[in-house]
């Protein structure tokens, strides 16, 4: 069976600022941007600045990037005043996880309770 191809998605785009989103934070390493279609009253996508598609991709090179997405929640989480009543951090791999963008993100949300972490 032959692997299959990704191709860059419209997060690089946000990435090098193309096309716009709300960026809340970036640096050398990832970019945090507010969701187009937001599940919660606070909705940020944090995603490593390298193309990654899905989380099966993630080798031992990238355990540096993929250690300051969680910082960068935290600090996001403090900023949006969401961290004492807490947040939920959630990142999806291929059809079961219900993954539509293949560049990997951690997507924090909060700011309202979430209720259980899976409705079945
Ligand atoms: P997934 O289902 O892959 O875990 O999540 C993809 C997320 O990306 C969804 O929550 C969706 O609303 C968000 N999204 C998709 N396209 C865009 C876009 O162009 N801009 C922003 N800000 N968010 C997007």
């Amino acid at each position: 069976m032959t692997e299959k191809q990704y191709q860059e998605t419209i997060f690089s785009k946000i990435i090098r600022k193309e096309i716009p989103a709300n960026i809340v934070y970036q640096d050398e390493l990832v970019t945090a941007f507010r969701d187009i279609s937001p599940q919660a009253a606070v909705h940020i996508l944090i995603i490593p600045n390298k193309f990654i598609p899905t989380v099966n991709h993630v080798t031992e090179e990238d355990e540096k990037t993929l250690g300051r997405l969680f910082t960068v929640a935290a600090k996001i989480a403090k900023e949006e005043g969401i961290a004492e009543d807490g947040y939920r951090l959630i990142m999806n791999c291929n059809a079961h996880g219900g993954q539509e963008v293949f560049h990997i993100h951690m997507h924090l949300v909060g700011g309202e309770p979430l209720g259980k972490m899976l409705s079945k």
